[in-house]
This record gives C-alpha cells, sequence and structure tokens, in this order.
C-alpha cells in the first residue's frame, strides 16, 4: 500500500509498505481522503509527543470498505471501555486512549486498519470533503460539550483554523452572534464569509463582553485575551494547545467567576452529531484544497510555511476515486 510515512522532525517520506491485514472485529479502511490536522503539524514541528518514528501519521479519514459504494467516517480514538473514565462515556480523556496515527499506523495512506464499529455511514448526498469535516467539527461539539448555546449569544473565537471557523460554522448555527479574529486577513475573511464579525487581533474584542470565548491557538497572549473579553460569569474554553504551561490572572477570573475549561477530542456522541450537522447545515469549503497522498511532503511543507492560501489540505491516495 502507499503510505506517507513520518521519520521524525520534518522528515516524510513516500513508501510502499505491506498490505495491512484486520484482525478480529476489524476491517480494511481504503482511504479516499484523509485530512491533515493540526497534530500532524505538531509532530511535524518536532513536538511529536508520544509518536514514535517510522509512523504513518493521520487520524482523520473518509473512505469506504472493499466492494462497497457507500462512504464512511472513522472514528479514530479507542478508549480502554474497562477505567471509569470509559465508563462515564468520555473515552477521549482515557488514559489509555489509542488514537490511529500516534499508537497505530494512521491515516495518510491507500489503506488503514480500523475496528468495524468505528465506522459511520456517510449519508447520501454529501461530498467526501464535507464528510472529511466530521472529526474536526467533533472537535468543536466537544467544546460546547455541556454548553446550550442560546441564539443572540456572544461567541468569540480566537484563531481561524479548521477548528476556529468550524467553531464559526457551529455557533453561527446556532443563531450565535459570533466575533472571530486570526492574524491572517485571508482566513479572517473566510470566517466573514461563514456569518461571523471579524476582527484584526483578539485585543480589539471588546471587553467583558463575549458569553463564550473559544481559544484555538492557546497561548499566553490568546489565554489572557480570552479572560478579558469575556464577560463575568461566562466560559473560556481552550482548545488550542500552542504552549503547555504559563501564567493566567487567575484573580480576575475569581473575582469575575469565570470558568476557564480545556477541551480534549470528543466522544462518539460528538463524531455522530458533528455527522448530521454537516448534513443539516451546509458549510462553506473553499478553505479546502486536495492534493494527491504523494504530494504529502510538500503539502506539509506548505501549511508549515504558511505557503499555502487552504486551511485545511486533504490527501487522496492515488488512483482513487470519491
Ligand atoms: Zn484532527
Ligand atoms: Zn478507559
Amino acid at each position: 500500500m502507499e503510505a506517507l510515512v513520518w521519520l521524525g522532525g520534518d522528515r516524510l517520506a513516500i513508501d510502499e509498505l505491506a498490505d495491512v491485514e484486520a484482525g478480529e472485529g476489524e476491517v480494511v479502511f481504503e482511504v479516499v481522503l484523509a485530512g491533515i490536522c493540526g497534530s500532524d503539524m505538531h509532530a511535524y514541528r518536532g513536538a511529536g509527543g508520544k509518536r514514535v518514528p517510522p509512523l504513518v501519521l493521520g487520524h482523520e479519514a473518509v473512505g469506504r470498505l472493499a466492494g462497497e459504494d457507500g462512504l464512511y467516517v472513522a472514528f479514530p480514538l479507542a478508549g480502554c471501555h474497562a477505567c471509569a473514565i470509559c465508563a462515564e462515556g468520555h473515552e477521549n480523556l482515557c488514559p489509555d486512549r489509542k488514537l490511529l496515527g500516534l499508537d497505530r499506523p494512521g491515516t495518510f495512506a491507500s489503506t488503514v486498519v480500523v475496528p468495524r464499529s468505528a465506522l459511520l455511514a456517510v449519508p447520501a448526498g454529501m461530498t467526501a470533503d464535507v464528510a472529511a469535516l466530521t472529526e474536526p467539527l467533533a472537535t468543536v461539539i466537544g467544546v460546547f460539550e455541556g454548553i446550550a448555546l442560546r441564539p443572540g449569544q456572544t461567541v468569540q473565537v480566537i484563531g481561524c483554523g479548521s477548528i476556529g471557523l468550524l467553531a464559526v460554522y457551529f455557533a453561527v448555527s446556532a443563531g450565535c452572534h459570533v466575533i472571530a479574529t486570526d492574524p491572517v486577513a485571508a482566513r479572517r475573511q473566510i470566517a466573514l464569509d461563514m456569518g461571523a464579525t471579524v476582527v484584526d487581533a483578539a485585543d480589539d474584542f471588546a471587553a467583558r463582553s463575549a458569553h463564550y470565548v473559544i481559544d484555538a491557538v492557546g497561548i499566553e497572549a490568546t489565554w489572557s485575551a480570552a479572560l478579558r473579553s469575556v464577560r463575568p460569569g461566562g466560559v473560556v474554553i481552550v482548545v488550542g494547545l500552542g504552549q503547555m504551561s504559563g501564567t493566567v490572572a487567575i484573580g480576575e477570573m475569581i473575582r469575575s467567576g469565570i470558568t476557564l475549561k480545556g477541551s480534549y477530542a470528543y466522544s462518539r456522541e460528538d463524531f455522530a452529531d458533528a455527522l448530521a450537522l454537516l448534513a443539516r447545515v451546509p458549510i462553506n469549503t473553499t478553505w479546502l484544497e486536495r492534493m494527491p497522498l504523494r504530494d504529502g511532503p510538500a503539502a506539509f511543507d506548505a501549511l508549515a510555511h504558511e505557503t499555502t492560501s487552504a486551511v485545511k489540505i486533504l490527501l487522496q491516495p492515488e488512483g482513487v476515486t470519491d
């Protein structure tokens, strides 16, 4: 099978690997499109975490089963299903969770082995490109877990990469007043096209004005901006993992009764909800770009050095059609 293999750091190579075989309860999933995620970029930039090279990265995929017509999306996480966290339905937070492209070979290949139970059928009529947004949109739905957004509430979004743009889509679809920011003008324009108001920088958000602030960047400067622009009693949710530790104004948080919350990944329910929302509410896809899997090294390079206008690149293996 054709695969994009990560060799550590910014070294990637296209290789022909032995065909994969499915174990008990598993299937060989034929990849049609695999999205490059911010976390794949972390590995490329030298913060691979638990990833050990050589490894096929990627955890986002739309694909099909051999001999079948319909498309599926694959839920890429698996909890241990034995601990208390998993029993509460939070397998994304399981200390022993496994993720495609991290603990096991990922989706930047012509085939990937997944549990049969991980597959969710893509509704008829939905394009593979839209279906490819299921996983990152599930991340956004995870961000709003336990929150019932009401029409007219103000939601601010810091960072208009994939997660930020999908947060704009989600909050706009809930009828919220969404204000987004990103240093890149072209990305602000996409947020504008998706129904947000935009400002040049997070410091331009009105102070104490938002019910919710989504920090999809996650560095000290954006944590601080978010805590400044959220209303008393409001909620700041950090989903960007830009910085592992740093200083936040806890005193102001306490005095204003602000909730500061971290969010990682999603439940199976969030994943299904994401696919259902994409089926129900049309989404702007001008920020997606397809590239052949064999051009994966160039795609990573373009995203890392911002030489592409695409916000998200979807890789397609050789000889595959939708
Ligand atoms: Zn992802
Ligand atoms: Zn568990």
